[in-house]
């Protein structure tokens, strides 16, 4: 027998003021961007509309400022602070999200704000003040603010959203990207890949009867991409991506502002005052928009000529344009396809409306590309549509069957790790990788469970078994494959492997067996009503587990190489452990995270000192 169809998603909602159930609840489609977001929705015409609260304009930079008395503001506000108040003012951290310090450690820096290195595996976090912000935490305040003007413009509560994130996300970014929604008070009824929603915008991949093959190009403010995507019986599958997450926008802006330094006959050292730098950079963007209606742009910053023709613009970022339809090339040949086999391109982000990457990208596909839609809405346009879909309002659009509950299993600290999200569709199959805590660890547990809460205590348990055999080696360097394979008639297996030693085991189950519609509902409605302090507890033991895995390997580290500092730097080392262990007893999770962060100042030296490969590899990884 297939998964109940959707069960629920059509019919629940809740309305989170009054607690009450709602029938009709709108369901937004959102962009969250690393330079602007925005959200969509399906007005009474069934037409995707872009939201415009009270004339804000439709674009939301991705920017969080805080002030020194904690107040917090978001978009055209924040973008402001950028330049008078760098440290406290948060860009770009969707390239945080999901993310590892090892992940960033090239590019940090990148970022004019304190971004913590820990040196582990875990995820990275954000120092403001005196306070510690996760990613996940930053992106729910810029959510936030979109379901705010959602709620503004359309005097409804907002309290269901599909979220769209590049196709390249892994499974970490996804989640997290999930996470901030709920942080949010959103109950994130799927997230989409960008090129998906982008192609649905466009209409492409409605009708179930359609075989296509599309390129979806998105050039956006710091980032570029391009996927490759085949559409069949409605199933949109990613067959490459490639793309440059330093290539955008923005560098069209500094080629411009270098351009008018060197006609000036000026010193790029000019630009360490950081106000004139700012009003430059804007010029270089008003020129650069001008072009789509002028062909010469004659204006001053102060003493400076800003003065630049439209060719001169077009030779300054044609190496720039050259670099994206490499990667077109590089993600055709990933595809095993000729450029012959695109039937569709699609233009993404706000760059593209830039003539000659039009230009380019049409003479390269040898077709038309799509550009009829506003190019920095499409993607929240899509989503909307996607959402409404979800929300059963579309009858000619088949829904096919999904999973109603996610399938995940216990990390620690008694943690729902979700493998399979809710409403993916079946079959699916998904993994991830674990790694021991504990030296000499040879027997893992792995406990399955379905359910949206964050704490395994709360979520229903569907299997449990032993991983035995795992030979004995120290905490951190096994390495187990969790796959789940959810089939077409709702069977779940889940196979643990251990890849060094190939130990395995696996276990069946069929995760809809003795639960009602009435049961899944129920489960569905405490996720929502508990999503605050599901996510504000999974931060604290997050936290705890990071800061007791500190001491831990703090500890053996002292143990192991005493000999080589001194007796001084052994006390210190000793205090700051004792000051962590007396934080994690405390429970607060930003004294936690400082004493973690002052521990590993104070020993990262060291570290480096005696770069101990055992150790330096113990430190990483994620534990089960
Ligand atoms: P992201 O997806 O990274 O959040 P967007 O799709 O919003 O970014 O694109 C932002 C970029 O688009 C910025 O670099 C901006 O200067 C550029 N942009 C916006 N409008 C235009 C225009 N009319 N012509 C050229 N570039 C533009
Ligand atoms: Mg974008």
């Amino acid at each position: 027998m297939p998964l109940n169809k959707t069960v629920l998603m059509a019919k629940i909602s809740i309305n989170l003021a009054t607690g009450s159930l709602q029938k009709e609840d709108i369901v937004v489609g959102i962009d969250l961007g690393t330079t602007n977001s925005l959200v969509a929705f399906i007005n009474p015409d069934k037409d995707p509309q872009v939201i415009n609260d009270a004339g804000k304009g439709v674009l939301v930079p991705s920017v969080v400022h805080f002030d020194a008395q904690g107040e917090i503001t978001v978009g055209n506000e924040a973008k402001e602070y950028l330049v008078t108040d760098p440290q406290n003012t948060i860009f770009s951290v969707k390239r945080l999200l999901g993310r590892s310090y090892h992940d960033i450690e090239n590019y940090k820096d990148f970022f004019s704000y304190k971004v913590i290195d820990d040196n582990t595996e875990s995820l990275v976090k954000i120092k403001v003040g005196d306070r510690f912000y996760t990613p996940i935490e930053l992106s729910g305040l810029i959510l936030k603010e979109l379901k705010a003007r959602a709620e503004h413009a359309l005097k409804t509560p907002v309290n269901r959203a599909v979220i769209t994130v590049p196709a390249y996300f892994n499974d970490s970014q996804r989640q997290a990207t999930r996470d901030a929604g709920k942080l949010a008070g959103l109950d994130v009824l799927r997230i989409v890949n960008e090129p998906t929603a982008a192609s649905l915008a466009y209409g492409i991949g409605l009708d179930p009867e359609e075989t296509k093959t599309i390129a979806v190009y998105d050039l956006g403010g710091g980032t570029f991409d391009v996927s490759i995507l085949q559409i069949q019986n409605g199933i949109f599958e990613v067959l490459s991506t490639n793309g440059d997450t330093f290539l955008g926008g923005d560098d069209f802006d500094r080629a411009i502002v270098n351009y008018w330094l060197e006609k000036n006959q000026l010193d790029k050292s000019i630009l360490s005052d950081t106000a004139l730098a700012q009003q430059l950079r804007l010029k270089a963007e008003e020129a650069k928009k001008a072009f789509a209606h002028q062909s010469l742009f004659n204006e001053k910053v102060g003493e400076i000529w800003c003065t630049l023709e439209r060719t001169a613009f077009e030779e300054l970022i044609r190496p720039k344009v050259e670099q994206t339809i490499t990667c077109c090339k590089n993600a055709l040949k990933d595809a095993g396809l000729g450029i012959d086999a695109i039937d569709e391109i699609v233009m993404v982000g706000g760059s593209t409306r830039t003539a000659l990457v039009k230009k380019m990208v049409a003479e390269f596909f040898g077709k038309d590309v799509h550009n009829e839609l506003n190019p920095d809405e499409v993607v929240a346009l899509g989503a909307a549509i996607q959402a409404d879909i979800l929300a059963g309002n579309r009858k000619d659009i088949l829904l096919l069957d999904v999973t109603p509950l996610s399938l995940g299993i216990e990390t620690m600290g008694g943690l729902m790790d979700v493998i399979i999200p809710r409403n993916s569709k079946v079959p699916t199959k998904a993994g991830r990788q674990y790694t021991t805590s504990v030296d000499g660890q040879v027997n893992m547990k792995i406990s399955v469970y379905q359910g949206e809460r964050d704490l395994i205590k709360e979520n229903r348990k569907l299997a449990e078994f032993d991983l035995k055999g795992i030979p004995a080696m120290p905490a951190g360097l096994p390495k187990v494959d969790i796959n789940f394979l959810l089939n077409a008639d709702g069977i779940l297996k889940v196979q643990a492997i251990e890849l060094r030693s190939g130990v395995k085991q696996e276990v069946e189950v069929k995760p809809t067996y003795g639960i009602t519609d009435d049961q899944v509902e129920q489960m569905l409605m405490d996720s929502i009503t508990h999503a605050q302090e599901d996510v504000a507890q999974r931060m604290l033991i997050e936290a705890r587990t990071e800061g007791e895995q500190m001491v831990y390997t703090a500890k053996r580290f002292l143990e192991k190489n005493a000999s080589y500092l001194s007796i001084q730097e052994i006390a210190d080392t000793h205090r700051y452990i004792e000051e962590l262990q007396a934080a994690l007893a405390t429970g607060e999770k930003d004294t936690i995270h400082k004493k973690i962060d002052e521990l590993n100042t104070f020993t990262q030296p060291f570290a480096e000192r005696l770069m101990d490969e055992a150790i330096g590899k113990a430190m990483k990884g994620k534990s089960l």
